[in-house]
């Protein structure tokens, strides 16, 4: 734990659940036992975010998948960082590299969603991360560093961020990155934040990894300095193991 905050662990739902499973998942969340000293966050689908925000204990905080880049208005299909806050959302995740990489959205589109939704009052988990090929061609560092940047010309603060690293290969693949090669990254991202942004700034934020973590391979992970939490996908949908996910904290 090398940021100033709390450790901190989002569970992205996806585009999973039904009512039924999420009323599941619901009571399985309510009755776990969660380490006090860790921030929890779910992202439901935004249709369940009531039924969410209706039945989930106070303990766990809610986020969206995503927002919209502006104010609401003539913009159909789309989801506003006011209506985010209006249902209850603390926290929206932006950046995701299935927003990237299958809906097409680029680094200045999704700087500018970070800008509008921080300006709401939204805690952003904003995401980056390399694919395969651009780690195997020895570009880790400058795809992050190019993300990040698109965040850092976009936003006034950092104080409401968190960086997740979520490399594309580890996403929902079972591969997940060793600790090693996590830490790399992460170190690399706060000693981006310290040249570009400013020292307070990459010692203060959070950084956490994503990219299948689970039950068996957080503990490990979760021992390296610089990994300040987790985003987690398909063990999110499981609630005891996600449980050991939150209390994974070193
Ligand atoms: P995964 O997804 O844990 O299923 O790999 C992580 C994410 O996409 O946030």
């Amino acid at each position: 734990m090398a940021g100033t905050g709390k450790f901190f662990v989002g569970g992205n739902w996806k585009c999973n659940g039904s009512k039924d499973s999420i009323s599941k998942l619901l009571t399985d969340l309510n009755s776990s036992t969660l380490e006090s000293d860790v921030d929890v966050v779910v992202a439901p689908p935004f249709i369940y975010i009531d039924q969410v925000k209706n039945s989930l204990t106070d303990r766990i905080e809610i986020a969206a998948q995503n927002c919209w880049t502006g104010k609401g208005g003539a913009f159909t299909g789309e989801i506003s960082a006011e209506q985010l806050k209006d249902i209850g959302c603390k926290w929206v995740v932006l950046g995701h590299s299935e927003r990237r990489h299958v809906i097409g959205e680029d680094d200045q589109f999704i700087g500018k969603k970070a800008a509008y939704a921080l300006s709401q009052g939204l805690g952003v988990m904003a995401c980056i991360g390399e694919l395969l090929e651009e780690r195997e061609a020895g570009n880790t560092f400058d795809v992050c560093f190019q993300q990040l940047k698109a965040y850092a010309d976009a936003v006034p603060s950092w104080d409401n961020i968190v960086i997740a690293y979520e490399p594309v290969w580890a996403i929902g693949t079972g591969k997940v990155a060793t600790p090693q090669q996590a830490q790399e990254v992460h170190v690399a991202v706060r000693d981006w934040l310290s040249k570009n942004v400013s020292a307070e700034v990459a010692s203060k934020t959070r950084i956490i990894y994503g990219g299948s973590v689970n039950g068996g391979n957080c503990a490990e992970l979760a021992k390296e300095e610089d990994i300040d939490g987790f985003l987690v996908g398909g063990a999110s949908l499981k609630g005891p193991e996600f449980a050991t996910i939150v209390n994974s904290v070193a």
